[in-house]
């Protein structure tokens, strides 16, 4: 640097990244580029998020651009979990359609049973397939008997 400005002085510069201004106090070290480190970072490793286009943060060891901004990656964690809740519903009318006891369900699906029928009847609530008696032939009724009667049986013992 060719400008000699005595140590001490107040100097307003721009950074290169947010282009704000910010005061530096001169001192014997390099005269800062960036307004702080956060911003550097920022600038520099910063990447386009996939799916919203939108700026993703740096990341604190930089050496590749985040590829998805926070708020995008919080929502896909969220579908993620939501997508294993809708196979895990899916399977369980599938299973529940066949007439099969709960108490089979449950172990098929890594259930209790009585979670099982609590989870159920938090779903039935929110308008999950999984009716009274969805299917009206007298082999699945009475193998959705047997199956509420086993699972009464193992409610009862557990
Ligand atoms: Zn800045
Ligand atoms: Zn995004």
């Amino acid at each position: 640097m060719a400008e000699h400005v005595p140590i001490g002085r107040l100097q307003v510069l721009e950074c290169a990244g947010c282009e704000q201004v910010f005061t530096w106090r001169t001192k014997s070290c390099r005269r800062p580029i960036w307004c702080s480190d956060k911003c550097r970072k920022r600038t520099l490793y910063s990447g386009t998020c996939v799916d919203c286009g939108g700026r993703t943060d740096g990341v604190a060891s930089g050496k590749t651009p985040v590829e998805r901004c926070r708020d995008c990656s919080n929502r896909r964690q969220g579908d993620r979990s939501r997508q294993v809740g809708i196979a895990l519903l899916g399977e369980l009318e599938a299973l529940y359609a066949e007439g099969r006891p709960i108490a089979e369900i449950a172990q098929i699906l890594e259930f209790t049973t009585g979670g099982l029928n609590a989870y159920i009847v938090r779903h039935r609530a929110k308008g999950a397939n999984l009716p009274y008696r969805r299917n009206n032939s007298s082999a699945a009724i009475a193998a959705w008997r047997r199956g509420r009667k086993q699972a009464a049986r193992l409610h009862a013992a557990a």
